[in-house]
């Protein structure tokens, strides 16, 4: 063994105890570290990389040169993206799976696959799914995403008599995919698939809003005369948070014959409260959902589910070995129903913070939340400042600057959250809603306050004062 290697052995204690006050030290500035930080491009040169420096010296260097470049993207002010935290149950979790470091690839030589399954029913009962779906851990929505696509490409060519899996897409042909307001990940997932970017039909959404005209949609199935076809369903997309009708889409089904696949990255969690859960209505009709766990759930990268009712179809195409040809595969063999073979227990972190919150615990983050979205939409409105672009349907706000002709302007939009993200004190992303330059705001995090958003009010007004 290596000296260092010796040492950090004899000295694990102590490591333990310093990755622990570095610990303590990052979270207990959390909230005031600045939402977005633009870190130097280049760092210096390490040194001692030939013999080595021992953890303790690396952890040391890493603090001193590294982490003062860290954001407060787990904070409770940052409103980028749709970005969540980690709750203290889901930190403690996570830290755990890398001490455990058991691999969930589904032996039945450890307690792994079944804190997966455990899990999955769990988040099963959270957003009210019944028994019929299985699920499974991916890293993220993309790769929910890509792997519900995989399945639903799966059942399109077992629809033409073709085993895709074994066969190759090329002997079935073209797969169309209809959807209204994709997320960029649905054409990524095209892209990896072999079925293009090219192959997402777009439908068209209703008037003012994201979420599709399911006229147009049943015109879009008709024309395709009865040809099986896969329809991608938005629960939440990230500019207004607009939800397709999933009970009007589902409905489609008695007369064309196509996949259901809900992207509810984020949007799902309306299942949560009572308060919102008409949102997804139909959700339990989908063949395959996508539900990320690094979002609103609030546990550590990377973490996201893919549900579906076709295990069988998920196993043509993610088996691993020849041998379990003809076998029936069961619920814990994620190793033949994952693009990953080898895996982290990447349930841990979900499973400790839904056993510590439990289903109250998550109603009430997501309502506060869409509470606190709703009070800054509701500000944003009555301002001369701003113009809200959209209703607050749940946890985000999409609005821009007020001020006639400038606001197609994506540049001033830029501008003004430079000026925020230099302030520190909230951070937003821009967009373009619908041909306007905007920003969004997406409450997510299970911190977030009502005296955050009042210091993010603030900044915001300050903002357009000091800016324009
Ligand atoms: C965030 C998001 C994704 C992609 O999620 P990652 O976890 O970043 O891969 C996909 N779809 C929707 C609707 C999202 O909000």
């Amino acid at each position: 063994m290596s000296d260092f290697l010796d040492r950090d052995w004899t000295n694990f204690d102590v490591i333990l105890d310093h990755t622990l006050a570095e610990a303590r030290r990052f979270l207990a500035g959390l909230a005031d570290l600045p939402p977005g930080i633009t870190p130097p491009s280049l760092f210096a040169p390490l040194d001692a990389f030939d013999e080595g420096v021992g953890a303790q010296a690396a952890l040391r260097i890493f603090r001193e040169g590294y982490a003062a470049w860290l954001n407060g993207s787990a904070g409770p002010r940052y409103f980028g993206f749709v970005t969540g935290g980690v709750t203290p149950a889901a930190l403690s979790g996570d830290w755990l799976t890398s001490v455990y470091d058991q691999n969930a690839l589904g032996s039945d030589e450890s307690v792994a696959p079944w804190i997966e399954l455990e899990t999955i029913d769990l988040l099963r009962r959270l957003f009210s799914l019944p028994p019929a779906y299985s699920g499974v851990f991916v890293s993220g929505a993309t790769m929910a995403n890509f792997t519900g696509l995989a399945i639903a490409r799966q059942w399109i060519g077992r629809q033409r008599g073709i085993d895709i899996a074994d066969q190759g897409l090329s002997a079935a042909g073209p797969v169309a995919v209809l959807s209204a307001t994709p997320h960029s990940s649905i054409y990524k997932a095209l892209a990896m698939l072999g079925l293009g970017r090219k192959s997402l039909v777009p439908v068209a959404a209703q008037p003012e809003r994201e979420a599709v005209d399911v006229t147009a949609l049943d015109s879009a199935l008709q024309v395709r005369r009865g040809e099986p076809c896969i329809v991608v369903a938005n629960a939440g997309t990230v500019n207004t948070v607009d939800f397709d009708d999933l009970v009007a889409i589902a409905a489609l089904k008695e007369r064309h014959d196509f996949w259901l696949h809900v992207d509810a990255a984020f949007g799902g969690f309306a299942a949560c409260s009572p308060k919102y859960r008409a949102l997804v209505d139909g959700l339990d009709q989908a063949d395959s959902i996508t539900i990320d766990a690094h979002k609103w759930l609030n546990v550590p990268y990377d973490s996201a589910m893919i549900f579906t009712r076709h295990p069988r179809l998920q196993a043509e195409v993610f088996r691993n070995a020849a041998v379990y040809l003809g076998e029936e595969i069961g619920p814990s063999n994620f190793v033949h129903l994952t693009p990953e073979n080898s895996r982290r227990l990447r349930a841990l972190p979900a499973w400790f913070t839904l056993v510590a919150y439990g289903r109250e615990g998550y109603a009430e983050i997501v309502e506060r939340n869409c509470r606190l979205a709703r009070r800054l939409g509701r500000q944003i409105d009555e301002s001369e400042a701003f113009d809200l672009l959209a209703p607050v349907r749940l946890n985000g706000v999409c609005f821009t600057l007020a001020d006639g002709g400038c606001d197609s302007d994506l540049d001033r939009i830029r501008r003004y959250l430079d000026w925020l993200r230099a302030d520190g004190r909230v951070f937003l992303t821009p967009t373009v809603y619908r041909g306007t330059a905007a920003m969004r705001i997406s409450v997510t995090n299970w911190r977030t306050a009502q005296a955050d958003v009042e210091i993010a009010w603030q900044a915001l007004v300050e903002g357009v004062e000091s800016f324009l």
